[in-house]
């Protein structure tokens, strides 16, 4: 990878495959990663376990401002949050019920992006949320919004879930995957839109590989415009 792609920022829906790819491009191009997503879970793990009411936008705001949430590890799996390690329960029910209410709160995303950013502002690193390209790193140089039709992203995370040893049922599934779609994509505050210069990736017909494959070609396309940009400019 050359010189100028530091910054990589993917946004798109629940279980659109942001997670798989984005850990895979980091890791094949050398550059750190974050999960957007694991703060507002962690949050909303927070105020669940401190009985803070969902409906209280004060009471989650302050939450949000007076918890640092540090990552544990690469990979954007495990937290710290207020001094307790946080792994595998940001992804039970409860929390995922809830956090798109908890991220829609302008406090709680002012608080957490305000830390993405601090965490990003060394460079390299590839950042994956919802807000990435448009509020949190509007200067990235690399901007991506992955997604895929409701069914194919609910079967993936029904999938999923089975996996883990559950017995999910497929409707319930799709009906949260479209409720927290609708709440994401309709609030005031940071909406999930793609950013107007981001590559849009269809993934319906295509395996995580084959997405990772594409944008590391996106990646090279851009290395190549700005190489031929800065010897056009008598910068090579
Ligand atoms: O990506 P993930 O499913 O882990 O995100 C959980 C929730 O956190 C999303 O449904 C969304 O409501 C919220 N989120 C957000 N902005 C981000 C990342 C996640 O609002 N940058």
């Amino acid at each position: 990878m050359g010189e100028s792609t530091q910054v990589i920022a993917i946004d798109g829906p629940v279980a659109a495959g942001k997670t798989t790819v984005g850990r895979e491009l980091a890791r094949r191009l050398g550059l750190n990663y974050l999960d957007t997503g694991v703060m507002y879970r962690a949050i909303t793990w927070l105020a669940l376990r401190r009985k803070v009411s969902i409906a209280d936008e004060a009471g989650l705001g302050q939450l949000a401002q007076e918890s640092t949430i540090r990552l544990v590890g690469q990979d954007s799996s495990t937290v710290l949050v207020s001094g307790e390690r946080v792994g595998p329960e940001l992804w039970e029910p409860k929390v995922v019920r809830n956090v798109s209410r908890v991220a829609r709160v302008p406090e709680v995303r002012r608080a957490l992006v305000e830390q993405q950013r601090a965490l990003a502002a060394e460079g390299r690193m590839v950042m994956v949320g919802r807000d990435i390209g448009t509020v949190v790193l509007p200067d990235a140089d690399l901007k991506l919004f992955i997604t895929a039709s409701a069914e194919v992203r609910a079967r993936r995370r029904w999938q999923e879930l089975r996996d883990q040893g559950q017995d999910p049922d497929f409707d319930q599934v799709l009906e949260e995957t479209r409720e927290r779609d609708r709440i994401d994509s309709q609030r005031a505050d940071s909406p999930l839109i793609p950013a107007e210069d981001a590559v849009l990736v269809e993934t319906d017909d295509l395996s995580a590989e084959q997405v990772t494959d594409l944008i590391i070609q996106q990646v090279r396309e851009q290395v190549q415009k700005q190489t031929q940009l800065n010897s056009g400019s008598g910068q090579n």
